[in-house]
């Protein structure tokens, strides 16, 4: 109102009125949660009043600059509306309408010239001011959103690669690593490694108990090989990787195994002794992922036959 009565049209000191009503009711509409309602209001008025100022004293004062805001926030409300399950206005036809909107009135303020001449003194100034606000506004929240964007799909990607009850990698994670060891023929090795007896387990002291179990080797294994990938490959089955020479690595899965032995499983009030039986098997050359896995598992099973709680390199002896 200041403004525009400081530029001498009184038309829009008046129109200033209507505008702040529109706000105030939009507020009501936030208050009573009337989403829907108020998005509708306030982009169908931003249009308008854009247009009306842009008609009476022309597109010099930047006021229809405004209108380039209004699309990305649009599409930001389109989604919030479908994450939240609300109604919403479909953002690309609004958006046309918008952009008809504005190319037709800047350029009927273009052709006609402005309803009210007025003084041109703070002409630049207001513009550029209006053009500041406009890019500071989309620069600001197109960063943002990237940024929501870049933290959202790295949040999926951990959760696609992270088992939900260990936070170990999943099977789908660790298949991704061995293809990718297997196309760039690098050297490492890979251990299967197995509780055991994890179904007396189970049935002497509850599913629970077998949960509490797994999460407990989670963290030995995480501490004992924590240069490794590890893996729970499926129920009670774990696949690490070590990037390790061979001598350390079947070092370091003994002393996992040691410290499994040797540090029972608290839960309720007992003591759960819990055993692994691990089978090892370098890559070679040229070998695919299935062959490899096949090898470690054949070893692991050799173990199995053999008294289990034990660490198998070899089984061709
Ligand atoms: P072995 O020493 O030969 O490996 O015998 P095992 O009893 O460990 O192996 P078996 O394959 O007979 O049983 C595995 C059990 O693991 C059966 C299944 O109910 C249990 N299991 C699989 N996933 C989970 C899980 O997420 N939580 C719990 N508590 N148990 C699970
Ligand atoms: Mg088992
Ligand atoms: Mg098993």
């Amino acid at each position: 109102m200041i403004f525009f009565h400081y530029i001498n049209v009184p038309f829009l000191v008046a129109f200033s009125i209507p505008d702040a009503c529109v706000y105030i009711i939009g507020f009501i509409l936030i208050y009573f949660d009337k989403l829907n309602i108020y998005v509708w209001l306030i982009y169908s008025w931003i249009t308008f009043y854009t247009g009306v100022t842009t008609v009476c004293i022309g597109s010099g004062y930047g006021f229809h600059l405004y209108c380039f805001s209004m699309i990305p926030i649009i599409f930001v409300t389109e989604y919030i509306a479908y994450k939240q399950n609300r109604r919403s206005m479909k953002a690309l036809p609004v958006s046309i309408v918008i952009g008809i909107f504005y190319i037709i009135y800047t350029s009927c303020s273009v052709y006609f010239g402005p309803v009210f001449e007025c003084s041109h003194r703070h002409k630049t100034m207001l513009w550029s001011f209006n053009a500041f606000i406009v890019f500071c506004f989309l620069i600001s929240f197109t960063y943002y959103l990237i940024k929501v964007i870049i933290i959202s799909e790295e949040k999926l990607k951990k959760a696609a690669q992270t088992d939900p009850l260990t936070q170990l990698y999943n099977r789908h994670y660790m298949f991704d690593r061995l293809e990718n060891i297997t196309n760039e023929d690098k050297q490492c090795i890979l251990a299967m490694t197995d509780i055991d007896d994890f179904k007396q387990i189970n049935d002497t002291y509850g599913h629970n108990a077998g949960d509490e179990v797994l999460k407990h080797l989670s963290e030995l294994a995480r501490k004992e090989c924590s240069d490794c990938e590890i893996s729970r490959w499926g129920g009670e089955e774990f696949l690490i990787i070590s990037y390790a020479p061979y001598q350390d690595t079947v070092a370091m899965f003994e002393e996992l195994r040691k410290k499994v032995e040797t540090s029972p499983v608290s839960y309720d009030g007992k003591e759960i002794n819990v055993t692994i039986t691990v089978g090892v098997a370098s890559r070679c050359s040229g070998q695919d992922p299935d062959k490899w896995i096949q090898i470690a598992d054949n070893r692991l099973y050799y173990g199995k036959n053999n008294g289990k709680n034990c660490i198998v390199v070899n089984n061709d002896v």
